[in-house]
């Protein structure tokens, strides 16, 4: 709408960017865990823009039951883009992209999640993004991390994500939407903080070796941030259950 990528500026002379952050600054991130009752586990996430809801079923039968594995436990993720959730109309259903970040969000879980207590079975993990603003696989992944936990799937630890990239030649954290569109590379992260693994990294753009090794130590930072308040959402939902009292670890409903 308007801007083009020459007459936009991403960073003034100030070092601010188009949004007046910092080059290390995350947009604000709020994080509530199990606000869906029929779910086993659920979390709702809104980042910048973006707002995104996780839900978890499982572990339950694994179908297609092709897909069984004798031994432990499939993670299967489902990302989706509501229609209504970008500026243009969005093509409803599955595309590349959608079965892409499907892929590796599932990936990144199996990582932590503890798969070989749960063999034969299958871990539902449903992303539905309803408004998108860029950065939406690392909102979905967090989500998705704490909707896990809160549906009592043992982990190792919990995923957190964000990106970095490149935006007028300067490193950055937390791309926004016009910072995708028009910088120069976006590299997102998923990490987890307790061994300091890295299970997920992809990286669209151009960047030299060391702006790389730049912006991925930005990103982790910026994990390390996103798991507090991840951490903090579950504190929150496990006292509000103790204090409604003795029935509510239970809440499915028409199971
Ligand atoms: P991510 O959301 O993880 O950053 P992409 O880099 O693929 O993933 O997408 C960046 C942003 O582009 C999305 O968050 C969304 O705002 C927008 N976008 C992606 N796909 C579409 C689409 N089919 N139609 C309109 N906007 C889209």
């Amino acid at each position: 709408m308007g801007g083009t990528p020459t007459d936009l500026k991403l960073i003034d002379e100030n070092g601010r960017r188009i949004d007046g952050r910092l080059p290390e600054e995350m947009r604000p991130l709020k994080i509530e865990a199990g606000v869906l009752k029929r779910a086993d586990g659920s979390a709702y996430v809104e980042w910048g823009n973006n707002k995104v809801m996780a839900a978890v079923y499982g572990p339950r039968e694994c179908h297609p039951r092709h897909l069984q594995n004798p031994e432990r436990a499939l993670v299967q993720c489902h990302y989706n883009m509501a229609s209504f959730s970008v500026d243009d109309r969005k093509r409803p259903g599955p595309d590349r992209r959608s079965h892409e970040i499907s892929k590796i969000i599932s990936e990144a879980l199996t990582n932590v999640v503890f798969t070989e207590y749960f063999p034969r079975t299958s871990i539902d993990v449903y992303i539905e993004v309803l408004q998108a603003n860029a950065g939406t696989r690392c909102a979905g992944l967090t989500a998705a991390s704490v909707a896990l936990a809160d549906a009592g799937v043992p982990m190792r630890d919990l995923v957190a994500s964000c990106a970095a990239g490149k935006v007028a030649d300067t490193v950055v954290v937390d791309l926004n939407k016009e910072e995708d569109n028009f910088g120069n590379a976006d590299i997102p992260v998923g990490y987890v903080p307790r061994t300091g693994e890295i299970v997920l990294l992809q990286m669209d753009g151009d960047l030299s070796q060391e702006q790389f090794e730049k912006g991925l130590g930005m990103a982790v930072e910026a994990c390390k941030k996103v798991s507090v308040l991840q951490r903090d959402a579950l504190k929150r939902r496990y006292a509000a259950k103790a204090d409604e009292g003795a029935e509510p670890t239970e809440i499915r409903e028409g199971a």
